[in-house]
């Protein structure tokens, strides 16, 4: 159902073929989604679904995942299900450190219900409620879930197929909390409302604002000029939730 020139065709590809290359069986996967242009891939996978509400993705998976810890439970979500309407969610998914995988599709705008600005839209750009301009500042989605106590932070792009599956495969086997934020053009509304970027020239954007975290340094690639880092940014190990919550029991279970 998606636009020619949207990148979601791309991030789901890297994900399908992801789950090839780790094997993942159908019947222990489930992918839980949002509403939006993204939250539509599920109509595309033959795992396990659930098709959820706005901004609850999460909290849906989370329930899932705190009931069998054996699944692998993968939450497909837009700039606007997951740190824009469902920011709570995101913020505690994290601080939980369940562990789930969430690919973030970052357009900087809701495509699906007519370009309307989102957290994530930068300043002083246009949507179609902010004709003139957006006011607000964007929300940097991966250093939220670096501070809200994610255990894995990756970005990438669909410019940058690879390098793209690679971070999802690493997310999909990391213990706790990963997230991926894939930064990702709308053509529709968002390129065709900036003028600047409509799909071909998005995808050269891409091209050439996105920098391996190796070779990323603030100075030389300024956030301002639209610069930002591509790969793996975070990656530690701190204790999930289930595994805490056993520990927990067991002691209760002693006491
Ligand atoms: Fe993709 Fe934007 Fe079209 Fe939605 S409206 S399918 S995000 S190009």
């Amino acid at each position: 159902m998606w636009c020619p020139g949207c990148g979601n065709g791309t991030v789901l590809g890297a994900l399908l073929r992801a789950f090839e290359e780790l094997k993942f069986k159908k019947e222990e996967t489930v992918v839980v989604t949002g509403i939006g242009c993204w939250g539509k891939a599920d109509d595309y996978v033959v795992t396990n679904a659930l098709h959820t509400t706005h901004g609850r993705a999460l909290a849906f998976a989370t329930g899932i995942k705190a009931f069998n810890s054996k699944l692998n439970v993968v939450v497909l979500m837009g700039d606007g299900d997951s740190v824009t309407i469902g920011g709570n969610h995101f913020i505690h998914a994290a601080r939980r450190n369940i562990d789930l995988t969430a690919i973030v599709v970052n357009n900087m705008n809701y495509g699906m219900t007519g370009g309307q600005v989102s957290g994530t839209t930068p300043s002083d750009k246009l949507t179609s409620t902010t004709v003139y301009g957006n006011p607000e500042r964007e929300i940097d989605i991966c250093t939220l879930a670096e501070v809200a106590g994610a255990n894995y932070v990756a970005r990438g792009t669909p410019y940058h197929g690879w390098e793209l599956q690679k971070v999802i495969t690493e997310a999909l086997t990391k213990k706790g909390f990963s997230v991926v934020e894939v930064i990702s053009p709308c053509p529709t509304h968002f390129g065709r409302n900036n003028k600047l970027k409509p799909a071909l020239a998005m995808f050269r954007w891409l091209k050439e604002k996105a920098i391996p975290v190796e070779k990323y340094n603030p100075v030389t690639y300024p956030r301002e000029e639209g610069y930002f880092p591509i790969g793996r940014l975070v990656d530690r190990d701190a204790p999930d939730f289930n595994s805490r919550y056993e520990e927990i029991r067991a002691r209760a279970m002693r006491s």
